[in-house]
């Protein structure tokens, strides 16, 4: 029949307009409507140009900020592995964005750092150096940082997602009012030049992509391993800019009375090690990890766990990976007995290879294997073990 627009309910949105497939609706305005439609026009037009003008503001205040900056955390004038993984990543972005790639190296006689952050690809290296950073405290370098901060505005700054660089950035972060994403796995740039950070979510069911693009710096921290480290560049060479900052011991209320290192300690750092042989529920007790233990040495690897292994007590927790232990990023990465659960893949996906051992075919940690071995543990690892060792001759 007839179509029929109910007048008492039209509002002229042309809506119908659009959606008609035959094409056979038009809208016709009285000259009243017109000049009511024209008003609003004109006092959109107005709200669009005011936001306009916060945007120009907020473009302006953004440009202000260039260059990417990476934390150098040092202890005793060694740096952490992890901020030398951060100077590769750093490269990229500063690469995308145009602009220079800096060092910031806080301490005392830590001018040596400077060389290698040029090795590693920094182009300029910022240093304070004085016997008050002798030691890390949060105020000194804290204030220390948000001092360079506000002189040289650079628009991202990376530290390691460790002990230090967490305690650090969450105070910088809160003091200069921006934005900081903790535990990063993946940073690039979008089309606005702002910085994607993403990391897992909910346990890390999603991967969530997160921007600060309204303030600066933007803030991100890295764990350990998750980033590839860079090669180092013999003679490589930059600017190294010295800056001064006025801070008396007398006035900074905490005193590092002695340095414990656990450097040589008890256990082994699996977060460091190029080789790692897991073990999961499927070892059955504690004894068995003599098994692992044996094919680790075979190979020059550790011995990890998951947290089933971990709270069944067959392993401490510091041979952990997972969500809850450590990232590791291995060469080889062997999971004996291991389901794959999602927060155990967390930990350890990025291993350049992994070899799965599981008498479950459908178990997820086949997923992420490059190489899946469906059998019994208990005969696969002595038979590896019996060829590893007779490939050595
Ligand atoms: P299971 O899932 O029980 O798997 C054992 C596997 O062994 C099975 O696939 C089985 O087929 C295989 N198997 C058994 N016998 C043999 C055999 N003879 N030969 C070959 N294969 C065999 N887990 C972690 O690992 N790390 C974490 O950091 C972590 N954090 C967590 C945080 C939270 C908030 C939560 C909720 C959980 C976390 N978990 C973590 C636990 C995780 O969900 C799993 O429960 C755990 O990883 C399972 O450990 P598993 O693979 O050793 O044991």
């Amino acid at each position: 029949g007839e179509p029929t627009v109910l007048g008492e309910k039209c509002i002229g949105c042309a809506k119908c307009v659009k959606v008609c497939a035959a094409g056979a609706l038009e809208m016709f305005y009285t000259p009243e409507e017109l000049e009511l439609l024209k008003q609003w026009d004109q006092q959109h037009h107005t709200v669009e140009e005011e936001v306009d003008e916060g945007e120009k503001q907020l473009r302006e205040m953004l440009a202000r900020y260039r260059g990417v900056w990476v934390f150098i955390e040092q202890y005793d004038g060694e740096a952490a592995k992890v901020s030398w993984e951060l100077l590769g990543t750093g490269a990229e972005l500063a690469k995308s964005l145009g602009v220079e790639l800096s060092a910031v190296i806080i301490g005392h006689k830590v001018e040596h750092l400077c060389d290698e952050a040029f090795g590693y690809g920094a182009h300029k290296a910022i240093t304070l150096d004085a016997p008050v950073f002798a030691n890390y405290r949060t105020k000194p370098y804290t204030d220390a940082i948000c001092h360079l901060i506000s002189k040289h505005r650079p628009e991202i700054i990376l530290m390691g997602a460790t002990g230090q660089g967490r305690d650090l950035a969450g105070a910088v972060a809160t003091i200069v009012k921006t934005g900081l994403t903790a535990d990063c796995t993946g940073l690039g740039i979008d089309d606005k030049r702002n910085l994607m950070q993403t990391r897992p979510a909910f346990g890390g069911n999603i991967m969530a992509t997160i921007m600060c693009d309204r303030f600066r710096p933007q803030m991100s921290t890295v764990r350990p391993h998750v980033m590839p480290m860079p090669e180092f560049q013999v003679g490589r060479t930059g600017e190294v800019v010295r800056e001064q900052y006025d801070l008396r011991e007398e006035d900074v209320l905490v005193k590092v009375i002695e340095v414990l290192s656990d450097k040589g300690g008890k256990d082994i750092d699996i977060a460091g090690a190029e080789i790692i042989v897991s073990g999961g529920r499927g070892l059955m007790n504690k004894e068995n990890f003599a098994m692992l233990q044996e094919l680790a040495d075979e190979l020059g690897g550790v011995v990890g766990a998951s947290r089933s292994a971990v709270d069944a007590g067959w392993m401490p927790h510091s041979r952990q990976v997972g969500q809850t232990g450590k990232t590791v990023r291995p060469k080889i990465y062997v999971a004996c007995g291991i389901s794959g659960a999602i927060q155990h893949l967390v930990g350890m996906q990025d291993s350049d290879v992994v070899i799965a051992i599981n008498r479950d075919p459908e178990a997820p940690i086949f997923q992420v294997a490059t190489y899946g071995i469906v059998g019994d543990l208990f005969q696969i690892v002595p038979s590896i073990i019996r060829k590893v060792r007779s490939l050595k001759g």
